[in-house]
């Protein structure tokens, strides 16, 4: 099927269209109902945005905990784009590299500044598995698929290495002119040691973590490291996973006004399977029950994930560009969502995906 059209879609702002596709493109972008092609696919009722994109996923199945095949976390659930974040280092990146090109995902990775990754999970624990010129070396072989580098700076990971890796990752960071993104928790290092050393375009990840040395204080006001973060222009990623996403936390950031830059899942076999993840949609579900426009909740996985991979062309629906669409409804129906902390909240609306085009191929989800 390399010739269809997605008829009665519709975008965000709930303008109706038809879409569409020819060789892997989208050819025509038209009025509701007008679109011909070979095979039909009748949309009625659902909304369609660019491929979601999700900026941080662990897609290398073969470790564990922290691992899961590229497609079921990938297309299967309405999302174009995944960028592992950290699996591997220097050691196993090449593998990485050579399964994506069998998935139909999308792939493009953070590089672990530990050249084991996520075969250990204190694997910043040890500064010998920090080998600079591995990390260089990877990034010039993968420069297409490599979109920054990663550490995780938590207790768990850096063990008595303390703020270490960080500094490390950031003369990597000079070295390779790519973006850290780093990963907070439960300290030391303490958080406020953390943040200032992050730069503009590095991304936090998790930074809606409800843990003890998170973003905010006691009171839910954001710390003064967060708000100079973000006025150098840090971005800001959700990373729900397992243990990195609070309602608490996020309705005082909702509070204060900070602004969504991207909602990524951490999702993984286990939390895919036995929450509190579950799916990129369930997550979006949550944002939108914060109080989250559904176009700020959308961008956060479209146009604002794209810009910061300097992709724009993932982020927009434009003829002429490679055909990642994905298809979802938004319905009146009650949803139990559930934290990281096991606290719940029952919203009135869910999202959930339908089906994606992914570089021209229809799948339904
Ligand atoms: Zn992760």
């Amino acid at each position: 099927m390399n010739n269809f059209v997605l008829r009665h879609v519709k975008r965000v702002n709930e303008e109706k269209i038809d879409i569409v596709i020819e060789d892997g493109k989208i050819a025509k972008v038209e009025k509701d109902g007008s679109g011909q092609g070979k095979y039909v696919i009748d949309c009625s009722g659902m909304y369609v945005s660019s491929g979601w994109i999700d900026l941080h996923v662990h897609a290398f199945p073969e470790f564990d905990p922290y691992g899961d095949e590229m497609d079921e976390i990938g297309v299967k659930q309405g999302v174009t784009t995944i960028v592992d974040a950290g699996s591997c280092g220097a050691d196993r990146i090449a593998d990485l590299v050579e399964s994506s090109q069998k998935a139909k995902t999308n792939v493009f990775a953070f590089l672990n500044i530990s050249r084991i990754g996520l075969k250990r999970v204190d694997e910043l624990s040890n500064l010998q598995w920090i080998d600079k010129e591995k990390v260089v070396q990877a990034v010039k072989e993968y420069k297409d698929a490599i979109v920054g580098l990663k550490a995780r700076i938590s207790k768990s990971v850096v063990g008595e290495s303390g703020i270490e890796p960080l500094r490390i990752a950031r003369a990597l960071s000079s070295e390779t002119s790519l973006p850290l993104m780093v990963h907070i928790g439960s300290g030391p290092p303490n958080i406020e040691e953390v943040i200032p050393l992050l730069e503009k375009k590095d991304v936090i990840t998790h930074y809606l973590n409800g843990k003890q040395n998170n973003l905010f204080d006691e009171k839910g006001n954001p710390l003064k490291v967060l708000k100079d973060a973000i006025r150098r222009g840090i971005h800001l990623d959700v990373g729900h996973g397992t243990a990195s996403f609070s309602f608490q936390v996020a309705e005082a950031a909702k509070r204060h006004h900070i602004d969504l830059n991207t909602i990524s899942t951490d999702i993984y076999r286990r939390n895919r399977l036995n929450g509190p993840v579950y799916s990129m949609a369930n997550v979006l579900s949550k944002f939108l029950h914060l109080g989250y426009s559904l176009d700020e909740v959308i961008a956060a996985v479209t146009s604002n994930a794209a810009n910061w991979l300097e992709k724009p062309e993932l982020g927009r629906i434009e003829v002429g560009d490679a055909a990642n669409l994905t298809l979802f409804t938004v319905r009146n129906e009650p949803i139990t969502l559930i934290d990281s902390e096991g606290h719940k909240r029952v919203a009135n609306k869910t999202i959930e995906a339908k089906g994606v085009v992914a570089n021209g191929e229809y799948i339904e989800c």
